[in-house]
């Protein structure tokens, strides 16, 4: 029936109940009296959602049971529910043939620009890793020389060595210098949990390379792709990519003038067949920058930014031991981002410092409250390692001492080895166990066996460790004598006894040093006493003042030590 019928009847009162449905696009009654029809039942359509709360209220008034069924609002919501999870799953599946298609792959594994590439201006240090790649420059260069004489390049270089010594850079700088493009790559790329993609992705990149020829490939993160095969966690996806690469290299003659280049730092972990010739045969070492290194990596680094007359690069390159040439690289743009933040227009030495506690120990807290009562106990902790460190270690340079509360520590004493060294004697090791128990002898001097604190959790790590390799490794322990603890030796399995043997001698080793510790902090209770009151003055006692108290109460200095008596030491 019309709307106006049913609203009359709904007027009257005529309709028992009322069921709005479609919301609120069509009205079903039942009728107190049926119609003269015999109809009890009537319904109307009306514009969608055209009935109000003021309506079904109005209705209600006028004695209608009103009921909003809201089952076909809901049955219109769940079709949509299921388009949307259809059209996904198409979206799904679309995107990953997309993925697998050459129309992603275009993306992917393009040459580097030439206006983007490095020459080996740009590479500091690794003397011997410039040297080896000579030769595959000149190949690239002019490979018709090499062809004449019969000569086959090396068709792959390894270049092995810790994260952030340069690789990266020297394989786009071998590029640079022999003018060819290079094609990029990381290991990962190819691990893919689809069958067959990382072995297709394999044959596109030796495609691209064909097309490209002469030129590099260089693939980063070598081991994630060329590592071991057959071992528990490998996936058999990863040995069929790894195979599928190793037929691509073994099917370049030689004379395609493709060059293979890969970086890890973990050679131990790549695959023998890797390396056999015609593959990955050539292998480059690119260690940690030595000190002369670094100052050339520092120099590089420091052409885009302007230093101020107090930053002595050479000094820096001391201090800086067992940096790599990516963390140098960090060290001064953080230090041009303090400067910024300090409205400068010059990196001074106070910049590099501050930047180089940042990374060390992470930014000052401001926010953690230390107590007095705690300030006092980490003054006279730092002062112990400080005051331990400067008789035990007389190798080490001391650097300064601070009392800030930074990242996780509330305290350090820093000490700078002055040179990169290659072997470790026995009494340096003794003595760099004995400078990190120098903070919980303090304690235990100062405050007595109860009150001694939580403090020197991680000096306990460092101690241990190095203890437990003198034993383990190094043979420098009665106890266990020559014996290598390394599994290898002892044909992966080693004994009990033999580990309790381990144990036993560490345990005496840390004992003996902590007696030293102690026993050097009672001798020299004054200086410890002197520097904490110092650090509880100022927070951040530099090497100079340091030496100055310490000698003044007799504490013997190394002519490294005693060496630095002038106040602005650099960086200091
Ligand atoms: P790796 O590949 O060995 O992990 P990278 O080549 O990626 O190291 O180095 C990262 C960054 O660190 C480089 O882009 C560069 O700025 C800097 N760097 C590392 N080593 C050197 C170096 N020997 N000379 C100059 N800069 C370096
Ligand atoms: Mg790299
Ligand atoms: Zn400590």
């Amino acid at each position: 029936m019309p709307y106006t019928e049913l609203a009359a009847l709904l007027t009257a009162g005529e309709v028992g109940t009322l069921q709005v449905e479609d919301g609120g696009g069509r009205l079903v009654g039942s009728l107190k009296t049926p119609l003269p029809d015999g109809a009890s039942r009537v319904s109307a359509t009306l514009p969608s959602r055209a009935v109000s709360l003021q309506d079904l209220e109005r209705w209600g008034a006028a004695g209608t049971v009103v009921e909003v069924s809201s089952s076909d609002p809901n049955r219109s919501a769940s079709q949509w529910l299921q388009a949307f999870l259809l059209l996904s799953a198409v979206g799904v599946v679309g995107f990953v043939f997309y993925r697998q298609s050459s129309v992603a792959m275009g993306h992917r594994f393009q040459a580097t620009a030439p206006s983007r590439q490095l020459t080996m201006q740009s590479v500091g240090g690794a003397r011997e890793a410039q040297a080896d790649l000579g030769d595959v420059i000149a190949f690239l260069r002019d490979p018709q020389r090499f062809r004449a004489v019969g000569a086959r390049c090396p068709k792959g270089v390894l270049l092995v060595g810790p994260p952030g010594t340069g690789k990266t850079l020297l394989a786009r700088a071998v590029a640079g210098e022999a003018g060819v493009p290079v094609i990029v790559a990381a290991g990962s790329d190819f691990n893919e949990m689809y069958v067959g993609v990382g072995a297709g992705r394999v044959r596109t990149l030796a495609r691209r390379a064909r097309e490209q020829a002469p030129c590099i490939v260089f693939i980063d993160e070598f081991d994630s792709l060329g590592g071991r095969r057959g071992r528990p966690n490998r996936s058999g996806e990863e040995e069929v990519t790894l195979n599928q690469l190793l037929v691509e290299m073994d099917g370049m003659g030689g004379n395609e003038g493709v060059v293979w280049m890969a970086a890890t730092n973990r050679e131990d972990m790549l695959d023998p067949a890797v390396r056999r010739p015609g593959r990955f045969d050539r292998v480059v070492e690119v260690p940690l920058p030595t000190a002369a290194d670094r100052l050339e990596i520092l120099r590089i680094h420091a052409e885009q930014s302007p230093l101020g007359d107090d930053v002595d690069l050479e000094r820096l390159a001391q201090l800086t031991v067992g940096h790599s040439g990516a963390e140098l690289a960090n060290l001064l743009n953080e230090a041009a981002i303090v400067a910024v933040q300090d409205d400068e227009t010059h990196i001074h030495a106070r910049h590099i410092e501050a930047a180089r506690d940042k990374i060390l120990l992470g930014r000052i807290r401001s926010g953690v409250v230390v107590s007095d009562d705690e300030r006092r106990l980490i003054a006279i902790h730092e002062a112990g390692h400080a005051v331990v460190g400067l008789v035990a270690c007389p190798e080490d340079r001391l650097h300064k001492v601070t009392i800030e509360p930074r990242g996780r520590s509330l305290g350090a004493a820093h000490f700078a080895p002055e040179a990169d060294r290659h072997l470790y004697p026995r009494h340096y090791l003794e003595g760099i166990i004995a400078k990190a128990l120098g903070g919980r002898a303090a304690e235990l001097v100062f405050l007595g066996e109860e009150h001694v604190t939580s403090g020197a959790g991680s000096d306990l790590v460092q101690a241990t460790s190095i203890a437990r390799r003198m034993v383990a490794e190094f043979g420098m322990s009665s106890e266990v004598g020559l014996m290598s603890a390394d599994p290898s030796a002892h044909g992966g399995h080693l004994s009990a006894q033999f580990q309790s043997r381990i144990d036993t001698a560490v345990h005496k080793l840390l004992e003996a040093q902590m007696k030293r510790a102690e026993e050097l902090v009672r001798q020299y209770q004054g200086a410890v006493q002197a520097i904490a009151d110092a650090l509880l003055a100022h927070d951040v006692v530099v090497a100079a003042d340091i030496h100055a108290l310490a000698e003044e109460h007799g504490v013997p200095l190394s002519p490294l030590n005693a060496g630095t008596r002038e106040r602005d030491l650099v960086v200091a």
